[in-house]
């Protein structure tokens, strides 16, 4: 068994993790796996990091598919008897004037960016090592599309003391409240995308407080962020930040120093904490 450091990105075959993991490639001391669903996708944006003279390995990953997710799980264990650090980037957003169901963008959106991004937490948190850093890319929407909630739903999802049990059943109702056609009444915002992004923030609120209660002695640190508004794919040519602005607040968190114990269940962009 590897006694190498090892950093996992997700989705990082193009975009904000690529970025990452090509300053990861630059700063982390150890072994940084770029991942794609798309094998053929994945080798080619590792041999684009060759030509800059980095060394990125690969591994595939389906983050809505259980057995990639457990596949790489078993590698990392086997090969690396854990994981030092974790970022979840990998997300789906459909275009502004995608002529979709909502409904079905509802389903779509939140299938990957809320439960895919939720089941690799739940199969890869428990071979975090200490000292390990989380780090889970949200959006900033995720706050603009709190504000768009019922006040009944916002105090829920700012609430300290909900579970994990308990938001997936408020991500699940968003999905059949948009198949009955009464989100709005039940007070839900217009956008699947911000509330697929609700769910990543609250999800790493839950997730830093579990680890205090059961690993505190450990000092692993998660948190959400926000990269910005970034040059993709996803966001367009228009954006103000190039994809390696747009990774610098992830590539913070997940680098954070051995010595730091905060942030840690925070909403962060622009490398500050923001209010939730
Ligand atoms: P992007 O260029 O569209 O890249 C998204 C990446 O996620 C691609 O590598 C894509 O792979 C991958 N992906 C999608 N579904 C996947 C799945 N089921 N399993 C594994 N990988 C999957 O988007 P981006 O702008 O870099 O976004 C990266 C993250 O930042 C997302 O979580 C996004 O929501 C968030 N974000 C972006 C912005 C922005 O302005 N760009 C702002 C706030 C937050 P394929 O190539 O196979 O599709």
């Amino acid at each position: 068994m590897s006694s190498v450091p090892v950093a996992v990105v997700t989705g990082s075959n193009k975009g904000i993790g690529f970025a990452i993991v090509r300053a990861l490639c630059k700063q982390f001391p150890g072994d940084v796996y770029l991942t794609a669903r798309d094998p053929g996708r994945g080798q080619e944006a590792v041999a684009k990091l060759q030509q800059e003279g980095l060394r990125a390995l690969f591994h595939q990953l389906d983050i809505d598919d259980l057995q990639s997710i457990r596949a790489l799980r078993d590698f990392l264990k086997e090969k690396y008897g854990g994981l030092n650090v974790l970022v979840n980037n990998a997300g789906i957003a459909f275009k502004v004037h995608d002529t979709a169901p909502f409904a079905v963008q509802a389903e779509v959106t939140l299938k990957t960016n809320f439960f895919g991004t939720r089941n690799v937490c739940t199969e890869l948190l428990p071979l975090m090592k200490p000292y390990g850093r989380v780090v889970n890319v949200s959006s900033m929407v995720s706050s603009s599309a709190l504000g768009g909630c019922s006040q009944e739903l916002q105090q829920k999802f700012r609430s300290d003391t909900i579970t994990e049990e308990e938001l997936v059943q408020l991500m699940n109702k968003f999905v059949e409240d948009t198949k009955k056609g009464v989100h709005d009444r039940e007070g839900w915002p217009n956008t699947a995308y911000g509330v697929s992004k609700i769910g990543v923030t609250v999800l790493s609120r839950i997730q830093a407080r579990l680890l205090n209660e059961t690993r505190k002695g450990d000092h692993i640190l998660l948190n959400a962020c926000c990269p910005g508004w970034v040059r993709t794919d996803m966001a367009g040519p228009k954006a103000t930040k190039s994809p390696d602005e747009g990774a610098e607040t992830p590539v913070y968190l997940a680098l954070l120093p051995s010595d730091a114990d905060a942030p840690h269940g925070q909403f962060v962009s622009n490398k500050t904490v923001r209010p939730w």
